[in-house]
């Protein structure tokens, strides 16, 4: 999508620190981080959010938990790492295209807030 920073991610046109890349998706530093790692890793399909993904997505979703997995073992945070998606402005989304937040490198408390 032409306005969307994610997709200007993907096409090179906003710079990122890229730390994993495939044909299905990106992983790359957040630009505010809230951990020592935070790592964005999104679909380079534009998928607005969770809630907006359907079955034809299926296999893009499974692609991005693998990425997410494969991203923490890069990191060496395969062992102690948060996975979460805000799907919705009232859970926090603030960028319309799908994203998981990999968070590690501190104590991660629970309920998140
Ligand atoms: P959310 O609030 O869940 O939609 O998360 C969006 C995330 O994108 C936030 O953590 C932002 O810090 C991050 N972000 C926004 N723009 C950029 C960018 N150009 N590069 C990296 N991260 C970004």
């Amino acid at each position: 999508m032409s306005d969307c920073i994610f997709c200007k991610i993907i096409s090179g046109e906003i710079k990122a620190k890229i730390i994993r890349e495939d044909s299905f998706t990106l992983s790359f530093l957040d630009l505010n981080p809230q951990a020592p790692t935070h790592v964005l890793i999104i679909p380079k399909k534009h998928i607005v959010s969770l809630a907006s993904a359907d079955e034809g997505d299926m296999e893009i979703l499974g692609r991005l938990q693998l990425a997410a997995a494969e991203t923490a073992r890069l990191l060496k945070a395969e062992k102690a790492f948060r996975l979460v998606t805000n799907s919705g402005k009232g859970a926090g989304q603030s960028v319309d295209h799908l994203h998981y937040h990999l968070l590690a490198g501190r104590k991660l408390l629970w309920p998140p807030g």
